[in-house]
């Protein structure tokens, strides 16, 4: 069930039952010559959207633009300042808490973005805090999982690629996103085969090191056959660890 494709009395419906809602968060940057721009982004989104239709859980929108800043050196790249994407989380989190919402667990897809996520709880939580004792809005807990961190995923990853999975522009991720979108698998020659590893600072100094935008990854493994099994496995995974959240 995806909050963008429901009318408000079917939220309101659904608040009935249930206070929890799946929010897929990413980013929206360099790939390396065969991922797209959207893969943090489509990955949470595609894993979410697919959960959500199987258990009936409650998918928001996603939160598509994150921390990008050392991918900028690459065209198509949008990056948010962390004090930006910390503003927008909380204001989603309480435009969520206002109508009843008091469950967020955020499905990531960006390891650039998980402190500035962690920072944006401590922000959220202040604020609930703050309100102090006696007032009469619901309490907000926040979740925070990193898709390829879903019990059983990285199994599944390291079967499939047992090398050149690296840590950017990986074979898993590109092959998550060829699953939800087959037209988007293409071949494209790469050198070296596997991508140099390294440190990550500011964008210009990224560029220099990983020229190609890759970092220790082959992608030209990727597949969507491949990614159909790393979705099947994130889906089941995610549909039981959202459930417990949801009635923790
Ligand atoms: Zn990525």
């Amino acid at each position: 069930m995806q909050l963008q494709l429901s009318t408000w009395p079917e939220i309101e419906a659904h608040l009935a039952k249930s206070r929890a809602i799946l929010i897929p968060i990413g980013s929206t940057e360099q790939h390396g010559p065969n991922g797209l721009l959207g893969t943090d982004a489509l990955c949470p989104e595609i894993i979410a959207r697919r959960a959500g239709d199987a258990a009936g859980i409650l998918v928001a929108p996603t939160f598509n633009v994150g921390q990008a800043q050392h991918h900028m050196a690459f065209a198509g790249t949008i990056t948010l300042r962390p004090s930006t994407m910390i503003a927008a989380m909380m204001d989603w989190a309480q435009s969520l808490r206002r109508h009843g919402f008091e469950k967020l667990y955020w499905l990531n897809g960006h390891g650039g973005n998980i402190a500035t996520i962690t920072a944006a709880f401590s922000e959220i939580y202040h604020g609930v805090s703050f309100a102090g004792a006696g007032h009469n809005q619901p309490p907000l807990r926040c979740s925070l999982r990193n898709w390829w961190e879903l019990p059983g995923v990285m199994d599944v990853c390291r079967q499939l690629f047992p090398v050149g999975e690296g840590s950017h522009a990986t074979p898993s991720e590109v092959s998550v996103t060829w699953f939800g979108y087959p037209e988007a698998a293409r071949q494209v020659a790469m050198s070296p085969r596997i991508a140099p590893n390294g440190p990550i600072l500011d964008a210009e100094d990224f560029r220099r090191r990983y020229p190609d935008g890759r970092m220790g990854s082959d992608p030209s493994q990727a597949s969507a056959a491949a990614g159909e099994k790393i979705v099947s496995a994130a889906v089941k995974a995610l549909i039981a660890e959202f459930n417990q959240f949801a009635a923790d």
